[in-house]
């Protein structure tokens, strides 16, 4: 793809660096990007998935990078945003150990400059064996481990902060919880709030993902994909592929809060502004789902791996969602808003 396409690409936001790469015997094909280096290196996850087009990729992984970036200013780590997508050709296609490495060593000419692990389409397996080519590789099992229950847990902490903030109570015993998409962050998610006794309702596209949330939840109702958005209840989770919250449903939403795990959930930033405009709370996903990337940058750190500050830093996201919600009332202006702009002002931009 030409540099003019790249930069004119309404998700490019100076991006420092957009590399295109592939690997014909192995059939790779990926698109690095990396957002900013501003506050150390560029730190983000790695998605396999089947865009339908180039172009689709280039925007999906501009726009993932760009949020890591604001992920890691929220979450108060030093690094910076990056996000690699590799391009699957067929939705159910199996990546082959060749195919891995021929990524890992890619992966190896940036070492110093950015560090990725797992996303949607990669798996604990997929990690390990990029870790043996690699020193770039977060979240291998002797070390910080999978990211999604930690993304799970700050997601969690973070509807306690919106809670707090709406009914001046984080508790989410009885509040009805609706999530969508029952994947490795989804399902970890239900669990944590049905422990606390909140009433759940749940879909996704695989019926075998709900089947588990029926036998394992007290209180669930499953619902289809479809009627996601027009239910009745607190809070909305956004636990899939992203783009649920679309400018015709953000008028319409019957929840008080928005509130998931899923990157991307508008579909621009128009969407953060509808939903304050229809006085319903929406938590910056980057911010919620932060507790991924905490887990996973706590292996690069001097003392090594430290579960305790772990903990400690996703429990803070109900502190920091709180504040941003405050800040959102005092100013007038909508929550996305509000943490777009500390994360510039950290930019300095
Ligand atoms: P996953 O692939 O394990 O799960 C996604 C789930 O969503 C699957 O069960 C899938 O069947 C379902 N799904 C897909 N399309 C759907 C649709 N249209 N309607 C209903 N269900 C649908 O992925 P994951 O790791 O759980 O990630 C989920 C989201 O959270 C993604 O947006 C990801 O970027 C974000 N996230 C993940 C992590 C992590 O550590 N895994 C961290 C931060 C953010």
């Amino acid at each position: 793809m030409e540099q003019s396409a790249i930069k004119k690409n309404r998700e490019f936001d100076n991006h420092e660096l957009v590399s295109f790469f592939s690997d014909e015997p192995t059939g790779l094909k990926g698109i690095l990007a990396i957002h900013s280096t501003k506050l150390g290196p560029a730190v983000g996850g790695t998605r396999y998935f089947q865009y339908g087009s180039e172009e689709e990729a280039l925007e999906d992984v501009l726009r993932l990078s760009h949020s890591m970036t604001y992920k890691c200013i929220m979450a108060g780590v030093k690094y910076g945003g990056g996000k690699c997508v590799l391009m699957a050709p067929t939705k159910n296609s199996v990546k082959s150990k060749d195919y891995l490495e021929a990524y890992g060593r890619v992966l190896k000419e940036y070492s110093t400059k950015f560090y990725t692990g797992e996303d949607v389409g990669m798996n604990q397996e997929d990690i390990e064996i990029l870790g043996k080519v690699t020193t770039n590789i977060i979240g291998t099992k002797a070390k910080a481990g999978d990211p999604s229950p930690w993304a799970s847990l700050s997601t969690y902490y973070a509807m306690r902060g919106a809670l707090n903030f709406a009914f001046g109570d984080p508790s989410l015993k009885g509040k009805r919880i609706n999530i969508k998409g029952l994947g490795k962050v989804g399902m970890e998610l239900a669990r944590l709030v049905d422990k606390e006794g909140a009433i759940l309702i749940v879909s996704d596209i695989d019926k075998s993902r709900t089947d588990i949330a029926i036998k394992s939840f007290s209180n669930v109702t499953v619902i289809s994909p479809v009627e996601f958005a027009s239910q009745e209840c607190d809070i909305l989770a956004p636990c899939a592929l992203g783009k649920d919250i679309t400018e015709e449903n953000a008028k319409t939403i019957k929840a008080k809060i928005v509130c998931g795990a899923a990157n991307n959930q508008l579909v621009s930033k128009q969407e953060g502004i509808t939903l304050f405009n229809h006085n319903i709370i929406y938590v910056p996903d980057y911010v919620a789902n932060g507790g991924g990337l905490i887990n996973v940058v706590a292996e690069l750190t001097k003392g090594g791996y430290d579960q305790k500050n772990v903990e400690a830093k996703c429990k803070n996201i109900e502190n920091i969602v709180f504040s941003i919600l405050k800040e959102s009332k005092e100013t007038n202006t909508a929550p996305s808003e509000v943490s777009d702009k500390i994360a510039k002002r950290a930019l300095g931009e």
